[in-house]
């Protein structure tokens, strides 16, 4: 992913566009606004018994994701090697591990697809629920592609080396995979998508863009319309610190509100209740064609950002688990949110 030191406006304002334009489609159902939410919020005060019980057991099920395991996750995604184009074994390799660890009530889907020459292979797992029952859909996405060159190395001879990528690509894909092993032992009353971006972090190299599996995915699935979504990015570092991405907070604004009620109740303290920079990611896509998508990132991004220093010694298993919780609270109080209504 990649940041802008100043916003261009011309980029917010178009995204802002677009997205109020299609944001009142009836292919879309939105989100509740922060004063529904809050509303919704004052009614819980009201619950009965059973619901109260409902809500403690969803929240007490979420406080066990267990960061350990997600750092094992990351030490197995990096020993396969840099999951580049250059370097297509560790990607069979990288593919097949992600796939061996999504439980067997959920369905994997394959989008593989060609861009200025590369092919690139997205994965799409989905948990579903009765039709009847629900038709929101949340999608958790992440990339788990890493960058060809290491550009912003200190060390000016390390630069057309490879990032490992264990923050940058490995971190978002250790805590979808546990968050698909919560999901299969405690089914939420919603449909959940978790999409494993591919070739997101090859920006301004050659004529690559940034985030070109996420384009592809929405270009080519027009049909796709989650009822809201998060993109998960740089989740581990020892000093993790996410405030609200600027694009997010433009376009989706009460998407951010409930990922933040959620750090809230889940006291995850990693998430800063402050402005963020502008990033590139695997959001712009979606938000650009009007879907309420988040991007949840470490910023400003640390130190072993696209360096070859990117490895597994700077993640700690807290950070995981504090995003985990998050991902999954979001989650599963959506789920209690739309009984309740
Ligand atoms: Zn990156």
């Amino acid at each position: 992913m990649f940041f802008f030191k100043k916003i261009p406006l011309f980029i917010a304002f178009a995204i802002f566009l677009n997205s109020s334009e299609n944001i009142g489609s009836s292919t879309v159902e939105l989100p509740p606004t922060r004063e529904q939410f809050r509303e919704s919020n004052r009614l819980e005060k009201g619950l009965t018994n059973k619901e109260k019980t409902d809500l403690k057991r969803s929240h007490s099920a979420v406080i066990d994701f267990d960061g350990q395991i997600a750092m094992r996750h990351i030490e197995n995604l990096t020993s396969f090697g840099p999951r580049s184009p250059e370097y297509p074994r560790a990607k069979l390799s990288t593919l097949s591990y992600i796939r061996s660890q999504i439980p067997p009530s959920m369905s994997i889907q394959l989008h593989e697809f060609d861009a200025n020459g590369l092919n690139g292979t997205n994965l799409w797992v989905s948990s579903r629920v009765e039709k009847k029952k629900s038709n929101t859909l949340i999608m958790i996405g992440t990339h788990w592609d890493t960058r060809s060159v290491a550009d912003r190395d200190t060390d000016i001879s390390q630069r057309n080396m490879p990032v490992l990528g264990a923050n940058d690509g490995a971190s978002g894909v250790a805590v979808l995979i546990e968050v698909a092993k919560h999901l299969h032992s405690k089914p939420p009353g919603v449909n959940v998508d978790l999409i494993f971006f591919d070739l997101e972090d090859l920006g301004n190299i050659g004529n690559n863009k940034y985030a070109i599996g996420s384009s592809k995915f929405v270009k080519e699935n027009p049909k796709y319309r989650p009822t809201t979504g998060i993109i998960i990015d740089m989740v581990c570092d020892r000093d993790l610190r996410i405030p609200r991405e600027y694009y997010s907070s433009v376009s989706a604004p009460e998407v951010l509100d409930r990922v933040w009620d959620s750090a809230e109740r889940q006291d995850a303290k990693v998430f800063k209740n402050v402005r963020g920079g502008a990033v590139i990611d695997d959001h712009i896509p979606f938000l650009q064609v009007g879907i309420p998508v988040v991007n949840l990132i470490h910023f400003p991004f640390p130190n072993t950002w696209h360096t070859t220093n990117d490895t597994i010694k700077f993640c700690r298993s807290r950070s995981l688990s504090q995003v985990g919780r998050v991902i999954l609270d979001f989650i599963y109080y959506y789920d209690l949110n739309q009984t309740i209504r």
